[in-house]
């Protein structure tokens, strides 16, 4: 098969790689369906984040389940699965806990590659949820959001406790911060502060649930959530970014007692202890244990209820890859949907 792989910054190529087999007994072997580029995928892209010598891309899947290794139990050839982009057990404390991004068996799917028309996923029993049947065309996109921006922002949402009565700012306007504004919604948040610059992106916050535009950042936004809460903060804020400035904005929006969830991943952010102690908040994110929310939103997406498909802005033809991080690194795309 062809599938995408990542030599430096700014290289990104659609060459030949070994087709996909199964290797433990555990594994399945998708057909992808449809795939994606993540905002996570332009930090190496970018030269920001290293990789040692060309690696396959990709951790965002949906497709038909082609193959079975022979302990898988319960998934079957011919369904259509959603994945989350770390493989898990499904069965370890850890994941019995709710966090099976963090699974004492994890694997990740990036290693993998899921840029591709095949993919294997390890722990397929553990890490796979079928839909109820196959997905009509115009459900993929956000059955496809739910295997990590949809999945991350609902972690964040939750790790931020949002939830009636609750004032919650999103930090982040990217894909995952939108998904957290529909996660708020659900949750039953009463107000929905959006922190975004871009008209665009300020248009899908509203439609997703946003009840609230703020443009300012660092210092100037933290200034205006106190202005807006009676001086307090908000009681929920979702940090989506993961660069200091960020990573503090979303701090000292938060009112003493509130919840931070954050799910941006960091790239040298250090927490002034002085800061944290007298910020007196709850903090609590990391990789999203989107296997945990997968049954929900599967359930929310296939009775219509969401639509966070709409976080994709571009599709584009797989073998299109390098143009679709293009795109985004260039910010003319939110997201871009490949299509094998
Ligand atoms: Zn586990």
């Amino acid at each position: 098969m062809r599938g995408t792989m990542l030599y430096g910054p700014g290289d990104v190529r659609f060459e030949e790689r070994p087709d996909p087999k199964i290797i433990e007994s555990t594994d399945a072997i998708l057909k992808v369906s449809a795939a994606c580029v993540c905002g996570s995928d332009l930090w190496p892209y970018r030269g920001i984040a290293q990789i040692d010598g060309p690696a396959p891309m990709g951790h965002e899947y949906v497709g038909i389940v082609e193959e079975v290794g022979s302990d898988v139990k319960h998934i079957k050839p011919g369904q259509f699965v959603v994945g989350s982009f770390w493989a898990s057990d499904n069965t370890c404390p850890i994941c019995q806990a709710g966090y099976q991004s963090r699974c004492v068996d994890a694997r990740p799917i990036g290693a993998e590659g899921a840029q591709a028309p095949w993919l294997r996923v390890p722990l397929a029993d553990g890490t796979l949820v079928a839909t109820p049947e196959l997905p009509p065309d115009d459900l993929i996109p956000s059955l496809l959001s739910a295997s990590d921006v949809l999945g991350t922002g609902w972690f964040a949402a939750d790790a931020a406790e949002a939830g009636p009565g609750k004032t919650v700012v999103v930090v982040g306007d990217g894909a995952v911060g939108l998904c957290a504004m529909i996660a708020a919604r659900q949750m039953g948040a009463e107000r929905i502060i959006a922190i975004s610059r871009h008209g665009d992106r300020q248009q899908l916050a509203l439609e997703f649930g946003a009840t609230d535009i703020v443009t300012e950042r660092g210092d100037d936004g933290v200034a205006k959530i106190k202005d807006m809460t009676g001086g307090l903060g908000a009681h929920s804020v979702v940090e989506a970014v993961g660069t200091q400035e960020s990573m503090m904005q979303a701090i000292h929006s938060t009112r003493p007692g509130g919840h931070v969830g954050f799910v941006g991943v960091t790239h040298g952010v250090e927490l002034p202890g002085m800061d944290l102690f007298w910020a007196t908040v709850h903090l609590h994110g990391g990789p999203a244990p989107v296997r945990r929310y997968l049954p929900e939103l599967l359930d929310l997406i296939w009775n219509r209820k969401i639509n966070p498909g709409r976080v994709f802005d571009l599709s584009l033809p797989l073998e299109q890859v390098a143009e679709g991080y293009r795109a985004m690194d260039e910010r003319r795309a939110i997201k871009t949907l490949l299509r094998p």
